[in-house]
């Protein structure tokens, strides 16, 4: 009878604990101790993501962004600071209302886009035409005048609002077949619609407010329920907004009727002149070797239409996690610890570009950087970045990891140099052996990334966590390691030129953006 109880028990504490049971490592323990009970996670998301809000380059929320972090460093006795690495246009989002008022009243659901001019503090109510379809651009010049005091919609009206993975499962294969096949040939002749006119998405905007058009409207749907991208605006005088498909097509099918919507737009923008940018850097410095780097990476700011929650808000509050733990249960590291939160990621991961090219005596010095930014899930992917030897500390630091976390990591060695896509690239391109934890996509792509529906509800926050251990374990390996990362590359393979494959070249950051 206590024979069996006994193997009971220990098949019984291998199966509810399988991924504590190998380690016996009083550090790894007390990181996921801490995580577990003593997490920061939700209260760090709430204060970023609700509080502060989204952090579009150039704009006071960033600026506020940065000094919260230092500041929470701060409170867990991390040495923090912000460096100055550029300057930016600076604006500031006010408030959006639009409502249709003709040929009957709703509020419709829409935003300004980022740095987009505002109305001066007025309502301005205008019909809603949309972009006439032309022979040629002669004839768009012949048209262009009649957008004088009107609101000009740019996108083309979606045949549908439902996403394909709705249709999937509730239509028929025949009416799924035929809604892709007339979309198709819908977006091809939109895309005519717009080259015919001589301009592009870019300077399309730019002609029809000289031609007086009230304003540009425009819907960038991002194929899932409710959900719209949200970037920046080209035009200088008058508002860009994006509405949701819904209002959108209610607009865009009034107007082709001969119903001849009409809307009030306020659109409240502040112009805050030059702007300073930072990156907020973290330091656990290191004991033996203090001249050598661990980095915890995750870029900062975020576009702004909903609060960059999964982009990067998660990346972030890993690394603020990672850093808050490390320095309880691990607070004298070999080698220093530092954490990377980069600024204007998303114009071209200008923040740690910058850090690379300010700092050649820390990038010569690097042991790992580990970079998180592709949502709120967990871990689910690493690639060696081409890298020869990634595979043999990689994996010896991966055994530390409890198997829950680490099981599921997909792992691809050498793997390939990535050029870009998140911060790590811009270590690779300096041969600084630096890695992307790649997360599971939880509809990312279609739901979160840079859209209006990228706020914290969307934030799983068992998967953050997972990940704040993952980081910190990994960090506390990196730093522990007796040896020197080996940063030999692989050869790559030949292009389809049949030329040798070569590794990505360092990039100079754009230090001076927005401004003309
Ligand atoms: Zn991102």
């Amino acid at each position: 009878m206590k024979k069996i109880s006994l193997i009971f028990t220990l098949v019984f504490a291998f199966y509810v604990n399988p991924g504590f049971s190998q380690s016996k490592d009083p550090i790894v323990e007390n990181i996921v101790k801490e995580a577990t009970e003593n997490s920061q996670l939700e209260k760090l998301a709430h204060e970023l993501m609700d509080v502060i809000g989204p952090r579009l380059v150039g704009s006071p929320q960033m600026q506020q962004a940065h000094e919260w972090a230092v500041g929470k460093y701060k409170g867990w006795n991390i040495t923090a600071k912000n460096e100055k690495w550029g300057e930016w246009r600076g604006w500031e989002r006010g408030v959006s209302h639009i409502d249709m008022v003709a040929p009957r009243v709703k509020s419709l659901e829409g935003m300004q886009l980022a740095w987009s001019p505002g109305t001066a503090g007025k309502t301005v109510t205008a019909d809603v035409i949309i972009l006439a379809d032309v022979a040629d651009s002669t004839s768009f010049q012949k048209w262009l005048p009649s957008v004088k005091g009107k609101f000009v919609m740019i996108s083309m009206n979606q045949p549908t609002g439902r996403p394909d993975y709705n249709w999937q499962e509730f239509g028929t294969k025949e009416s799924f077949e035929k809604m892709k096949k007339d979309r198709d040939a819908q977006t091809e002749a939109w895309t005519n619609r717009l080259k015919k006119t001589g301009y592009t998405t870019r300077t399309l905007p730019v002609a029809l407010e000289k031609a007086g058009a009230a304003g540009v409207v425009m819907s960038y749907w991002s194929k899932g329920f409710g959900a719209n991208k949200i970037f920046g605006a080209y035009t200088k005088m008058v508002p860009t907004i994006d509405i949701s498909l819904e209002d959108y097509g209610l607009l865009y099918r009034l107007s082709e009727s001969g119903h001849t919507p009409k809307i009030s737009v306020r659109a409240d923008a502040k112009e805050t002149g030059v702007s300073q940018t930072f990156n907020t850097i973290g330091e656990i410095k290191g004991t033996e070797k203090p001249n050598e780097y661990v980095i915890l990476s995750a870029h900062f700011d975020s576009w702004d239409g909903g609060t960059g929650a999964t982009d990067n808000g998660t990346g972030t509050i890993v690394m603020m996690e990672a850093m808050r733990i490390l320095k309880k249960v691990y607070p004298n590291p070999k080698r220093t610890i530092l954490a990377g939160h980069w600024g204007s990621e998303e114009q071209g991961l200008n923040g740690s570009r910058a850090f690379v090219e300010d700092h050649p005596e820390i990038i010569q010095n690097i042991q790992a950087v580990f970079n998180q930014d592709n949502g709120t899930g967990r871990v689910v992917n690493l690639s060696g970045q081409g890298f020869l030897n990634s595979y043999e500390y990689l994996s010896r630091w991966l055994t530390k990891v409890p198997e829950a976390i680490k099981t599921p990591i997909e792992s691809k060695f050498p793997g390939a140099p990535g050029a870009g896509g998140s911060d790590f690239a811009s270590f690779v391109a300096a041969g600084a052996p630096a890695f992307s934890l790649s997360s599971l996509n939880w509809s990312y792509g279609t739901y979160t990334w840079h859209t209006n529906r990228d706020t914290y509800d969307k934030i799983v926050f068992d998967d953050v966590r997972s990940n704040a251990i993952l980081a910190a374990i990994m960090a506390y390996q990196a730093s522990e390691d007796p040896a020197k990362t080996s940063r030999e590359k692989s050869i790559l393979p030949v292009n389809a030129k049949g030329e040798p494959g070569a590794w990505p070249e360092q990039r100079k950051p754009t230090r001076r953006g927005g401004l003309d």
